[in-house]
């Protein structure tokens, strides 16, 4: 298979050093050198987290670990309080309600960021919810919410915990999960880790651990506690996807070399110059300013143009796959995912792709 020039928000490119760790040979995942892979991955990982907090380490996509996260933190009937502002905002919000959480949605409009006013009264008329959900960077609207500003009001107006959705965040965006007091965050390897799908990585904090004690749940294979005991031990209830940790480490080691600010320096560059590019060659942006994601940028196409035509285009003349709108987007954008390992010159040539093709169109 023809490697594609792959510029879809998750999953990324995988660099070299990955692909090669991916390839090594299993060993027994009860064993000693499993063992000193996962606590490695683990310590490595809190330190990205930017958290003194436990990691646990799911065998699953991203939405497993956020059904996880939910299964733990609440009993059936309890209050959550979730800003849903895109596609996985929804998702979240569904996954609660499909284990009979007590639901209030704050909405915000697709586009654009959850407002902290808006948080903080929506905090004063609900002062009994026992969970605030925020999605840290709405991969399906391009927009990143001021996580730093909202976790500060949830913090001043209320007890509740503090779930956050940073799939598509961690290792791209800024984010300081014990400064900012989050109790839950929700990763996947997938997304700016450069490696296959298969792992969901969560921290914990000791606030949420005694939520998790009390939560009277049905779960099994999302149980926190057993994920916990086992990774004590130096392993997980289940057979893990012991390759994925192997491609994890190798990524960890490119994350630590770049470093913490000059990986958010990059991020936030490539956003500033797709957007400047998209804006250039007459395309719209989805998201409003001042909250454009800089790991995703959703954009707006010219009259008579569609999203599918544009896609199907990129990747017949060059190979270049490009991601379309999602649900009730779907003939609205086309996204560019900029997160992860890629180099400028992979954006500007894919800029560039863009920019002949929509032409092409308009044209016809
Ligand atoms: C990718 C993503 C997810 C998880 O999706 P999976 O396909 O289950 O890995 C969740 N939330 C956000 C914001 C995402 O970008």
């Amino acid at each position: 298979m023809a490697a594609q020039n792959l510029r879809i928000p998750g999953p990324t490119p995988m660099p070299e050093s990955v692909r090669a760790a991916l390839a090594n040979q299993m060993v027994n995942h009860r064993g000693a050198e499993f063992k000193l892979l996962l606590g490695e991955v683990r310590a490595r990982l809190a330190n990205i987290f930017d958290t003194q907090n436990e990691i646990l380490c799911f065998t699953a996509s991203g939405t497993g670990g956020l059904e996880a996260a939910i299964v733990n933190l609440f009993s059936p009937g309890d209050r959550a309080l979730m800003v849903v502002g895109g596609v996985f905002g929804e998702r979240a919000a569904a996954i609660a309600q499909a284990f009979g959480v007590n639901v209030t949605r704050l909405e915000h409009s697709w586009g654009s960021a959850c407002s902290p006013i808006a948080l903080r009264d929506a905090l004063r008329a609900n002062p009994d919810v026992k969970v605030v959900y925020l999605t840290h960077n709405e991969t399906s609207t391009g927009v990143t919410n001021p996580l730093g500003r909202l976790s500060q009001i949830v913090h001043e107006e209320s007890k509740a915990l503090l779930l956050v959705d940073s799939v598509s965040g961690v290792g791209a965006l800024p984010l300081e999960t014990d400064a900012w007091g989050i109790d839950v965050v929700v990763s996947a390897s997938q997304k700016a880790f450069g490696c296959p799908p298969g792992l969901s990585m969560l921290s914990v904090s000791p606030r949420a651990w005694e939520a998790v004690a009390q939560s009277r749940m049905p779960r099994y294979y999302w149980d926190f506690q057993r994920l916990r005991e086992a990774h004590n031990e130096g392993s997980t209830p289940y057979t893990p996807a012991v390759s994925v940790f192997y491609g994890l480490s190798a990524a960890l080691d490119l994350m630590e070399h770049e470093g913490a600010s000059a990986r958010f320096t990059r991020h936030q560059r490539a956003g500033d110059m797709v957007r400047n590019a998209v804006l250039d060659m007459g395309l719209g942006l989805f998201a409003d300013p001042p909250h454009n994601s800089n790991v995703v940028t959703a954009i707006t196409l010219p009259e008579g143009v569609a999203p599918k035509d544009v896609r199907d285009e990129m990747r017949a003349r060059y190979n270049t796959v490009i991601a379309g709108g999602q649900e009730r987007l779907k003939d609205t954008v086309v996204r560019i995912g900029h997160l992860g390992f890629f180099s400028e010159e992979d954006l500007t040539q894919t800029l560039e792709q863009l920019d002949t093709v929509t032409k092409a169109l308009a044209r016809r």
